[in-house]
């Protein structure tokens, strides 16, 4: 029996069409350094038809990818709901990859055209000769004119370009199961992939994050978008933003902590987005000048684990509920949120909110042991986190059809790389990465234990561990200590803080102190880079 519901596709033309007018006068505002320039949703809806008959005039059809590469900002939020709705797959390019990485997904993509903010021209300019399919470059906010552009590829000025364009467009309906937008994976453990997120998959996905057991946005809220739109689908928040009505604040280039405090000073944003280590620097910079952020409902943090150490001392020391909350490029990127249950308070909390999360209704989530049996969601049991639902990635994104990394699908299942346990309740506790463990005499030690407890010490700012060859053992720890401004220790006395945390055979005897810990592209601890430093059995 069918049912007599109507088939209206999810399309994100529709959602565009809802934000600019049901919502229209919600705002995105870009921080300019000393203010904000703003934008309603009505204009974001005026001047997303404007790109779209721009880029139409160039050649830009359905299926055709769209590259950003650009900062948090107004324009940026226009090209992604732009893009998409009239049938075109957003592309945004993570500006802080390396040269040649870059130039591989850009080419990878097959990227038609590429929006570039002016203050990242020279830059983009260095890689522009070697990419093989860009046609046009449109830059954003700059001077179009300082771009030499190699033969074959023309270079538009995008406030010319919209000028001249009408403000409407006639969003074609698109099947809801077609690509909207891409990304590629930021590479922490290999070469990036491209996941392709269609349009039904980014509105259900934008749906959980406006739910209360996602991220809970409603129009009454600012969201401070730190997280980069090219990181992991902006974690959902352009699209939820749009869907909820709620208001958006942009960072645009300005991502130390000074800038970002000024910033929630000025606009007080009510919920803010961001990986561990941004947190980390906003922490060190309240403690050296005060300041009331309770403006906050709350920060989302994901993307690596988040120390405890560093919860408490949001909510204990600001009033700020962090929000924990785990997830992957391939997941769209939202898996789990670390929301306590139903009757759950005060200091029991906790237990809960220091977990990666409760998985929803659409994240299907079990373990696969290492001889490839499923563990049981029993609280203690471990395996690789394995998923699937209709926001997860079933393959990565390959030009010529041929089968990227299959390993990593298992059986209809997407396979995280991630280790851990599932509560009966649906709470995920990860160990680590399957790559970062470090494993001891056959054992297994956390490095993510050991960084949570150790960046607890008042002395220590950052702490990164990773297993460093042994001779006896395979792999002991090796913890890089970045100590907090003015302070002092010695590897005994944070061994013996780790003393009664951890048995015997896991407290690290290699210690170093390091003046910061390599950071991949999207800020979290690089840890290729740095066992790629002490796999020389250089252990001073
Ligand atoms: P990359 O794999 O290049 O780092 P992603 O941002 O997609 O890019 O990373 C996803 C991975 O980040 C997850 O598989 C997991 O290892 C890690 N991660 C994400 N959120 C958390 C979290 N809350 N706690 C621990 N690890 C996390």
């Amino acid at each position: 029996m069918l049912s007599t519901m109507q088939d209206e596709p999810l399309s994100l033309a529709t959602l565009l069409r809802y934000a600019s007018t049901f919502v229209g006068d919600s705002t995105v505002s870009t921080w300019t350094g000393t203010g904000v320039r703003t934008m309603t949703y009505r204009e974001v809806g005026a001047d997303a038809a404007r790109l779209a008959n721009a880029l139409r005039g160039l050649g830009i059809g359905i299926g055709d990818r769209v590259g950003t590469f650009m900062w948090n900002n107004n324009e940026h939020l226009v090209a992604y709901i732009a893009a998409p709705a009239m049938g075109a797959v957003l592309h945004a390019l993570n500006i802080r990859l390396f040269p040649e990485q870059l130039v591989y997904v850009a080419n990878h993509a097959e990227d038609q055209v590429v929006l570039v903010d002016g203050t990242l021209l020279p830059m983009f300019a260095q890689y522009l000769p070697n990419l093989k399919t860009v046609r046009h470059v449109i830059v954003v906010n700059g001077d179009a004119s300082a771009l030499s552009a190699p033969d074959g590829v023309q270079v538009h000025s995008y406030t010319e370009l919209l000028a001249a364009q009408p403000d409407t467009y006639d969003f074609p309906v698109i099947d809801e199961r077609s690509a909207a937008a891409m990304c590629y994976t930021s590479g922490t453990t290999g070469d990036p992939k491209g996941v392709v997120y269609s349009h039904r998959s980014n509105w259900l996905h934008a749906m959980q994050v406006c739910s209360p057991s996602g991220m809970a946005f409603t129009g009454r809220d600012t969201i401070l978008a730190i997280v980069p739109l090219f990181h992991a689908n902006a974690w959902g928040i352009p699209y939820a933003a749009l869907m909820s009505g709620a208001n958006v604040l942009m960072p645009d280039r300005f991502l130390q902590p000074g800038p970002l405090l000024e910033m929630m000073a000025a606009q007080q944003p009510t919920f803010a987005a961001a990986v561990p280590t941004i947190w980390g620097g906003v922490l060190a910079g309240l403690a050296a000048n005060p300041q009331d952020i309770t403006h906050l409902r709350t920060a989302v943090v994901g993307g690596s684990a988040v120390p405890p150490s560093m919860m408490r001392a949001f909510q204990e020391k600001h009033g700020v509920r962090i929000l924990h909350a785990w997830g992957m490029t391939e997941t769209s990127p939202l898996g789990s949120v670390a929301h306590p249950p139903s009757g759950v308070t005060g200091e029991d909390e906790w237990e809960y909110r220091y977990t990666q999360g409760r998985f929803p209704a659409s994240v299907q989530a079990r373990l696969v042991a290492d001889d490839g049996t499923v563990v049981p969601n029993d609280g203690e049991a471990l395996g690789e986190l394995e998923v699937r639902g209709p926001w997860i990635t079933g393959s990565y994104y390959s030009p010529d059809g041929a089968e990227v990394d299959p390993d990593k699908f298992d059986d209809g299942w997407l396979r995280t790389g991630d280790v851990g346990k599932i509560s009966p309740e649906g709470y995920l506790t990860l160990v680590d990465r399957s790559k970062d463990v470090i494993k001891s005499g056959g054992e297994w030690i956390s490095s993510v234990d050991l960084e949570n407890a150790v960046v607890g010490h008042p002395a220590v700012a950052e702490a990164a561990v990773i297993g460093v060859p042994d001779e006896k053992w395979d792999e002991r720890p090796l913890v890089a200590i970045v100590l907090a401004e003015g302070a002092e220790v010695e590897p005994v006395e944070l061994r013996e803080y780790l003393a009664d945390k951890f048995a015997k055979w896991q407290l690290p005897e290699h210690w170093t102190f390091i003046a910061e810990v390599p950071k991949t592209s999207v800020g979290k601890y690089d840890k290729k880079r740095l066992r790629a430093q002490y796999a020389d059995g250089d252990l001073t």
